[in-house]
């Protein structure tokens, strides 16, 4: 920078700039003085080490306005006069994008937003530089020049590590008055939207399924010390990588070792390795180092349009995390091991069925996740368990720390964090209200889900888990419409061999106390991998080598799960469902093996089952121009309206970018379901639907349109769901929706919505 002030210490050139200012905010904070006094110094040892013009710091007020709260350089008058609207200007850019914003001639930028009070008008170059705390931007620390230069990454960092150590200050109260002023505990608190993905609201407190530390102690007491202890953590980083990649169980591709090597690649980056060493020269301690540099790439990075250096940026996030945990001494073994508290929220960036299923149960309140949605498995388990969640809460793990309060609304998809106490009790209240609607739903639970004109319908549970057996009596449904068997494998760390499997269907067939069960055979492949068993890496596994396909191509592990059916069931009805028939000949195939399982059982003089169903699930479109071949071959059918209709549509459904972009209301996909129910019904074949739209009081109410008498839901919506039946004439939906499906195209939704509002229906 080029001006410098004469009434400051000279700096020496060899002495790293950020080590001054390190030096002079602990000699601040060490003096007596009120909040006011320390900002106002703060600001003009930053000035006089930057050799800066102009020096400010701007704090973020409740509303999202910002505070001109100390200034060196801009006039006095404008301390505390000045302030900007959410997002206004360069500063409100720079809060609101949480990255630093670097203009050689700021006033020509169009966000810049000019205040004469200020005298500003003098200063060309700006840096702004966010001061933030756990991804919470406080305020926006500030420097300008004459003349018109583009501050150096040097600059940027020394600002951003001065910002980081002002925040600590700022909320540790060492700036008292301050706090105070801005509420900054209020500031705070924030709310994130995201996807509703299990029902119902939770408040608690969070744990992270990554657990990331809090760096607290950020000056360094003995930097050779600090050097040391770096070097050590960045050797056992690198080690830990490197037995990871050559464990032979992760030995074969795929995605897992892709990231993996990413992360290799990154630890043994010797850029990577000379920035934290330099931060730690400078005086910071190893931890402060690590999140300095990560926040100063992450600057950068984001500033790349090409997503793959937003890839990168999330892969050095994690990486800076384990860096973190390492010089923290947590340890990086079973996260479920970790100290629990009684109401947890549990916050993931990403996270699969299994491992959900590994925390204890009993203090889980609620699950909010960065990624997934409302159909991937993990919302489906959090769904069985009757965990509140919330999925795509974008930037959630940046934005908590271990131990925060939290509100999750899996209703509406906002996650509250560190809610004001307003927030709370009305949380609090809804929570109350929702429970007095629960017990309507309990008083339902042992009338019949008859429609107002006489239409039976029978409402059953989907299931994985023998826990789940208790939802059956509980909710007063008509048995289990799907069993998804694959879960036991997932959770198992190696194969269920037959015996282990026998006894668990025999358990789940005792509990459902002669009430249906459909076992659906084994649907791996896509995202639900077996660490046991070898994974061959897919460029698409969704449509890849997964569920019936492995069947028939492997067929020891579907014949042992056959064998186990069959004998847990004998001498009683046994259901059997296959996932992801393509085409009506598969259930041939199939057939020949579950043949040869029974030959088998009669050889050896095992009982039998007393009877024998077996039915295809209607997921991959083929099937619909098969029907009148598929038909007669199975003994059933049910729909997996969560694969059918991301086929349908050709979107992904857990890829938040297309997940709902299509709406299972729309004209194609009742068409298909339509057609499907009158096919059922020429071949007088007992159709079921079983996927997430089953369970939403809407769509059920479509779907009792289309001709659907059975349907296989959450245990938690067969309520809701009664209730909609029980307010409902089966007649008027069917003419609707045989009006409807002519002539009409694309999203159904709101006409069926407005026919609910009008005729009265408890939606
Ligand atoms: C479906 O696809 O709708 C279904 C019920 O199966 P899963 O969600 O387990 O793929
Ligand atoms: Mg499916």
């Amino acid at each position: 920078m080029h001006s410098r002030r004469g009434d400051e210490p000279r700096v020496m050139p060899s002495e790293p700039a950020l080590r001054v200012i390190m030096r002079r905010l602990r000699d601040i904070m060490g003096e007596p003085a009120d909040g006011q006094e320390r900002l106002d110094r703060i600001v003009r040892q930053i000035a006089g080490v930057m050799v800066a013009d102009v020096c400010s710091i701007y704090l973020r007020r409740q509303d999202g306005s910002l505070e001109l709260f100390a200034s060196e350089g801009l006039n006095a008058t404008a301390v505390h006069a000045t302030m900007l609207k959410k997002g206004e200007g360069l500063v409100g850019r720079c809060a609101e994008l949480g990255v630093p914003i670097n203009e050689p001639d700021a006033a020509k930028h169009p966000a810049f937003s000019y205040r004469p009070e200020t005298g500003e008008e003098v200063y060309h170059s700006f840096l702004a530089v966010p001061i933030q705390r756990s991804g919470q931007v406080l305020g926006v620390l500030v420097v300008q020049n004459r003349t018109v230069k583009e501050y150096s990454d040097e600059d940027v960092e020394v600002m951003q590590a001065t910002a980081m150590v002002v925040a600590e200050h700022l909320v540790s109260g060492a700036v008292s008055g301050v706090g105070s002023t801005i509420e900054l505990s209020r500031a705070l608190s924030r709310v994130v939207t995201g996807e509703p993905i299990s029902d119902g609201i939770a408040l608690g407190h969070v744990m992270l399924h990554e657990p990331r530390i809090v760096v607290t102690k950020l000056m360094a007491d003995d930097p050779a010390a600090e050097l040391r202890r770096l070097d050590d953590a960045m050797l056992e980083l690198k080690t830990s990588l490197d037995d990871i990649l050559s464990h032979e169980l992760l030995s074969g591709a795929g995605d897992h070792r892709d990231v993996l090597e990413a992360y290799r690649m990154f630890a043994h980056d010797r850029g990577w390795e000379r920035r934290l060493r330099e931060a730690v020269q400078s005086g910071l301690t190893a931890d402060a180092a690590v999140e300095r540099v990560k926040n100063g790439t992450r600057a950068r990075m984001l500033k790349q349009p090409d997503p793959f250096w937003r890839e990168r940026q999330r892969d050095l996030d994690d990486l800076s995390d384990r860096l973190l945990r390492i010089l923290a001494g947590v340890p990086m073994g079973p996260l479920a091991s970790q100290e629990m508290p009684a109401d947890t929220i549990l916050v993931a960036r990403a996270m699969g069925p299994a491992e959900l299923i590994d925390y204890d149960r009993s203090k889980l309140r609620g699950l909010v996740i960065e990624h997934g949605s409302g159909q991937s498995h993990v919302a489906i388990v959090a769904k069985a368990l009757g965990i509140p969640a919330v999925g795509q809460a974008e930037g959630i793990v940046e934005r908590v720390t271990a131990g925060d309060a939290i509100i999750v609304d899996g209703v509406i998809g906002e996650v509250h964090v560190r809610p004001s106490t307003e927030v709370v009790s009305a949380y609090t209240d809804k929570v109350r209200f929702r429970a007095r609607r629960q017990k309507h739903y309990q008083a339902l639970r042992d009338l019949p889900a008859v429609t107002r004109d006489g239409e039976q319908v029978a409402l059953q549970i989907n299931a994985g888990l023998l826990a789940d057996m208790a939802h059956v009596r509980e909710s007063g449904s008509d048995g289990i419409g799907l069993f998804r068997t694959e879960l036991m494998f997932m959770l198992s760390h190696s194969l269920p061999r037959v015996e282990r499997q026998t006894q668990a269907y025999e358990a789940v067939l005792k509990e459902a106390d002669g009430k249906t069960v459909v076992f659906r055979s084994l649907d791996i492949g896509g995202d639900k991998v077996l660490p046991y068993l070898p994974h061959v890496p897919e460029e698409n596994p969704a449509i890849g080598w997964r569920a019936v396909r492995m069947s028939l191509d492997r067929p020891a592990l579907f014949r042992m799960q056959i064998r186990a059916l069959l004998r847990a069931a004998a001498g009683r009805e046994l259901r059997v469902m296959i996932p992801m028939v393509s085409v009506a000949t598969e259930m041939d195939e199939i057939k020949v093996l579950i043949d040869k399982e029974r030959d088998l059982a009669a050889r050896r003089g095992w009982a039998a089952p007393s009877s024998l169903l077996i039915g295809a699930m209607i997921e991959v479109p083929s099937v619909l121009f098969e029907l009148d071949e598929l038909l007669p071959r199975v003994d059933f059918v049910s729909v997996g309206s969560n694969d059918l209709t991301q086929f349908l549509f050709a979107a992904d459904r857990s890829n938040s970018r297309v997940v709902n972009r299509f709406d299972v209301l729309s004209v194609a996909s009742l068409r298909a379901l339509k057609q499907l129910a009158c096919a059922c019904r020429r071949h007088q074949t007992p159709l079921t639907l079983c996927g997430e739209m089953a369970g939403r009081p809407i769509e059920a109410m479509a779907l009792i349109g289309l001709g659907f008498r059975t349907l296989s839901m959450a245990p938690a919506s067969i309520g809701p769901v009664k209730a909609m039946i029980r307010s409902l004439e089966a007649d008027a939906i069917t003419k609707l929706l045989d009006e409807l499906l002519v002539g009409r195209s694309g999203n159904l939704r709101s006409d069926i919505e407005d026919f609910a509002a009008r005729n009265g229906i408890e939606i």
